[in-house]
């Protein structure tokens, strides 16, 4: 799981996924001299997903996880919500898709939950 991170260090990160993907399109390539244009182009795209996945993933991870400076209010009994940790979560955009983190919060009063940002 990624924490935040500054701009260089997230901008490091994408350019290593996107060297990691360059790199397997030129295995592809090597074991696949034969091939056409179009099947590099499909090669191409299965990765770009991949790819594209993981950069949404860096940025909004790696910019912030939802932890708040203030602990948020319950919204049954507006106690203050404790940090309780990170919880993962899914999307599944139309660039791939993206392990996402956010933060968990919990009543101690009522054990209330939610997570920021609210998805
Ligand atoms: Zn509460």
């Amino acid at each position: 799981m990624s924490r935040p991170q500054s701009r260089g260090r997230r901008k490091a990160a994408f350019l290593a996924e996107a060297e990691r993907m360059y790199e397997a399109l030129e295995d592809w390539y090597d074991a696949h001299p034969e091939a056409s244009f179009g099947e590099m182009e499909a090669e191409a795209r299965k990765r770009r997903r991949e790819l594209m996945g993981k950069t949404l993933e860096q940025l909004v991870n790696g910019r912030d996880s939802g932890q708040q400076v203030e602990a948020p209010k319950c919204e049954q009994c507006g106690e203050a919500m404790e940090f309780e940790g990170y919880s993962e979560w899914g999307v599944q955009g139309l660039e791939g898709e993206s392990r996402l983190e956010r933060a968990y919060y919990r009543c101690p009063h009522c054990k209330g939950q939610t997570f920021f940002p609210p998805g």
